[in-house]
């Protein structure tokens, strides 16, 4: 890992938080809890100082697991077509 990527992350706005709301179980997952568990992940990325980066980085991963950046999953692969 870079330093740069090392730095990021240590000022990242999930850090040492419940990140579990940045994935989906392993269960099925109702619409309304999925929009719900959604939105807390968003709330936490929302004044994020590494929002920018963080979002590169999965952008250039091409990690379409979880919310990276304030992103779902679908909106980063929409983005990946458009870029
Ligand atoms: S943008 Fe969201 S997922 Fe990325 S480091 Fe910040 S809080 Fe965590």
């Amino acid at each position: 890992m870079s330093q740069a990527i090392a730095d990021w992350n240590d000022a990242a706005a999930c850090k040492g938080r419940d990140t579990s709301v940045f994935f989906p179980p392993t269960v099925t997952e109702k619409k309304e809890d999925r929009l719900l568990r959604e939105a807390a992940a968003k709330a936490m990325c929302q004044g994020c100082p590494v929002k920018d980066a963080c979002l590169a980085d999965a952008m250039t991963k091409r990690d379409f697991n979880g919310i990276w950046g304030g992103l779902t999953e679908d909106e980063r692969r929409a983005l990946s077509r458009l870029t």
